[in-house]
């Protein structure tokens, strides 16, 4: 196995990565507040995972990955009441679209995709043992993390806790902290919000615990690598070490990757300024889905990527390089050419590529290795193709698809900017509702949805193990 280097935000350097359990990889990923559709900032960052989850295969390591759902937090619980509708039936929409909008851009599903609604339980159980140990302390009808009693608190970070103290406002429903640098564990309950019964009577976990038990549920109490976005740096992730760490006293996580914001025409996105960007408002202008997925995976994820639509266009322009070097290689026939040296520029190309993303994930270094290649392979076409470089070519190409999912026109056919296509997460409920229909023995209503399939170019086979489906 290669090695493979990553920058770590603790300890802020680059280092050898070694997983705890030889050639297997656990993964912790901060995942979406459900209280909206995701932004293109958003997916930068799981783009970024996605990438990391597939380099980590890549390089022969097993992942098991687990991605929280915040489904209930202040401007959840806010909005539902507005919308006079239980949390679930607010959320029901945004983690529908959540899964759309990754499967639109090719986001791998990953294990598991835990919400914090279904893991109160676990939640109580950290803080009982925070309690026992004096890291928190109750306080009115909440509970509140002692961070005086944590003596390495802001080893991530490096935040300087006096400024913390200093500038800090504390919220009304916080007037209970004994230290204005507290943070809430348990939040008491409020008339009208959604409550949990707990031995401090009933309320609703904050925000940092979920991610605390939810990742010791899924990938023990010490595992691999943690990632987020910049912003979940402090104090989300500050206080999620500070709580595991003191529960367990053990490491939470060993490696820490955070990427870099996405910024639109060189600031930063907000719904004010009218340049926040959903996938759908990029998809509704007719713009492709595999572009975005390009753009969004062209630029190191330690880097600030400034998004606009002239870098759509010109990763629209470099897909192209790619389709049209493909097209001209499966028609030209094969001669008796230089083989000996397209292995070799293939070979140049593969360990390329490799070492770019061994590099600290370096995905601008891997794509230029991917033109370098094209350019060389452009050429054989011009000057006669040798035996057998079709395959040795393609096979390459695969081989650097697997991380970048976005070097094989063909597997973008019928993504939602085809126009009419459907996505797999709706192929997959159609074909799942087929299923049930010919079940209940609702044949008529089976067959409706098999001809709505195949007109949007959809197979379905029924096997014994259940249907499955391809695009025609
Ligand atoms: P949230 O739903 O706000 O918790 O965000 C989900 C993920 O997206 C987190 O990992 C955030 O750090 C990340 N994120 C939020 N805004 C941006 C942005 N503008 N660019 C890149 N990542 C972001
Ligand atoms: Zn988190």
């Amino acid at each position: 196995m290669k090695p493979v280097k990553f920058f770590n935000s603790l300890g802020r350097r680059l280092q050898e990565f070694e997983p705890l359990e030889p050639a297997h990889v656990g993964l912790y990923t901060c995942g979406p507040t459900v209280y909206d559709r995701i932004h293109i900032g958003n997916l930068r960052t799981f783009i970024f995972e996605d990438i990391l989850r597939r380099t980590l295969r890549f390089f022969g390591y097993r992942v098991t990955q687990a991605m929280n759902l915040t489904d209930v937090e202040d401007k959840i619980i806010a909005a539902a009441l507005e919308a006079e509708v239980d949390i679930d039936a607010f959320t029901a929409p945004h983690v529908e679209s959540f899964f759309e909008d990754l499967a639109a851009l090719r986001v791998e599903r990953v294990e598991h995709y835990p919400r914090a609604t279904e893991h109160v339980a676990e939640m109580i159980a950290m803080i009982e043992r925070l309690l026992a140990a004096g890291y928190a302390y109750r306080a009115d009808d909440s509970v509140f993390f002692r961070i005086a009693a944590d003596h390495d608190y802001g080893k991530l970070s490096g935040i300087d806790l006096d400024q913390v103290r200093r500038g800090q406002r504390v919220q009304s429903d916080e007037y209970g902290k004994q230290d204005a640098r507290d943070f809430v564990l348990w939040k008491g309950a409020k008339e009208g919000e959604p409550e949990w019964p707990s031995p401090w009577g009933p309320g609703r976990p904050g925000w940092h615990i979920e991610c605390s038990a939810m990742s010791q549920k899924y990938l023990g109490k010490t595992f691999d690598i943690h990632c987020g976005g910049v912003d979940n740096l402090f104090p989300h992730h500050e206080n999620e070490i500070a709580q595991s760490e003191s529960a367990n006293c053990c490491p939470l996580a060993r490696y820490w990757l955070h990427s870099e914001h996405l910024t639109v025409d060189g600031e930063k996105m907000s719904k004010s300024l009218g340049n926040c960007y959903t996938l759908g408002d990029l998809l509704d202008r007719g713009l492709p889905a595999r572009s975005i997925r390009y753009l969004l995976a062209s630029v190191h994820y330690r880097q600030q990527l400034d998004f606009t639509f002239d870098k759509l266009a010109e990763a629209g322009r470099a897909l192209k390089r790619i389709d049209d070097m493909r097209f001209r290689l499966a028609h030209e026939a094969e001669k008796d050419g230089d083989s000996a040296s397209l292995d070799l520029a293939a070979d140049d190309f593969e360990n390329a590529f490799a070492a770019a993303l061994a590099d600290d994930l370096n995905t601008a270094a891997a794509l230029g290795a991917v033109f370098t290649f094209v350019h060389a392979v452009n050429g054989f076409i011009d000057h006669g193709l040798p035996h057998g470089a079709r395959a040795r070519v393609q096979a390459a190409l695969d081989r650097a698809d697997q991380v970048l999912a976005v070097l094989d026109a063909g597997e973008w056919a019928g993504s939602p900017e085809a126009g009419g296509g459907l996505s797999d997460a709706e192929i997959d409920a159609l074909v799942e509702a087929r299923s049930d229909a010919r079940a209940s023995r609702n044949f008529a209503a089976a067959d409706r949805i098999r001809d709505q399939l195949s007109e949007a170019g959809v197979v379905v086979e029924d096997t014994p193990d259940g249907s499955r489906w391809k695009r025609a």
